[in-house]
């Protein structure tokens, strides 16, 4: 991809670095102050020793600067979205409101809870915001097979599809169905929701791609690939070495391929009910 000179987002919240990727200081200190002052302490006298404590905290571990290229990619992926999507919700005469993406290493604390880096990018409905640990893209190119920055763009794509279904209401009715139908039939509308997320990052590359000049031969083939292999029958093979298929909440690697390239090809948004699709 062309990407370099892009406008970059300015919705990206950097937390790389940080011990469970909180914002420490503010927080802390304040339960600091409040208990001294319970105990009569002066508060002129706290406040400046906190301020000097402040900076001098350090920070658990400065980011890692190989990542730096990567987290401006992905802030500038994240700006392309929001170009294609405002655009896309004006066509449908809705207003669409950016999410935010989170930059974090190995643990991160979302309003859905705290998570690891293990369990790779994923979307905070509560908050509104995308989660990522840029290590997992070395984890796509190594384990994974996906190489790429096409490959990355579609990760955060597709992650950005499943805040078009929360601000369209979608992920809501699916999660409205929890403890209504059998734990298998939850499974199968959360498959569909995430190959619905896999059509909308197809519907994204579509409008990228009429965008002159950012994508080069080869990116949509990373792309593909990339929904192949992260598809939950090769995870599960990868991880258990049996797949079992009432456990998949992504799809099959084929369904995967099928939806996003669905989306590329249309770019249309009324083709990805996958909700009644017959066959996914
Ligand atoms: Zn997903």
């Amino acid at each position: 991809m062309r990407w370099q000179g892009r406008r970059e987002s300015s919705n990206v919240e950097d937390r790389r670095g940080r011990p469970t990727g909180l914002v420490l200081g503010g927080g802390a200190g304040l339960v600091v102050l409040v208990i001294a002052l319970l105990m009569g302490a002066d508060p002129r006298a706290l406040l400046q020793q906190m301020q000097t404590l402040d900076t001098s905290t350090p920070a658990a571990q400065a980011p890692d600067p190989a990542q730096d290229e990567l987290a401006k990619f992905s802030s500038v992926i994240l700006a392309e979205t929001e170009d294609v999507w405002h655009q896309e919700f004006a066509r449908m005469g809705r207003e669409y409101v950016e999410p935010h993406l989170v930059l974090f290493t190995d643990r991160v604390e979302s309003a859905c809870g705290m998570a690891g880096a293990a369990m790779g990018p994923f979307y905070c409905p509560q908050d509104s915001r995308l989660y990522l640990d840029l290590a997992f893209f070395d984890v796509m190119r190594g384990r994974l097979g996906a190489p790429g920055d096409f490959a990355q763009a579609y990760v955060i794509a597709h992650e950005v599809g499943h805040h078009v279904q929360n601000l369209l209401g979608i992920s809501e009715q699916v999660q409205a169905m929890r403890g209504r139908v059998s734990e298998s039939e939850y499974n199968q509308l959360s498959v569909r929701l995430e190959l619905q997320a896999d059509f909308l990052a197809g519907v994204w590359a579509h409008h990228t791609r009429r965008l002159q000049g950012m994508l080069e031969a080869g990116d949509i083939e990373e792309a593909l690939n990339a929904a192949a292999a992260i598809g939950d029958d090769r995870l599960q093979h990868q991880s258990q070495g049996v797949v079992v298929p009432d456990a998949f909440t992504h799809g099959t690697s084929e369904q995967r391929v099928r939806w996003f390239r669905r989306g590329l090809e249309t770019g249309d948004v009324s083709q990805g009910d996958t909700f009644t699709a017959r066959a996914l």
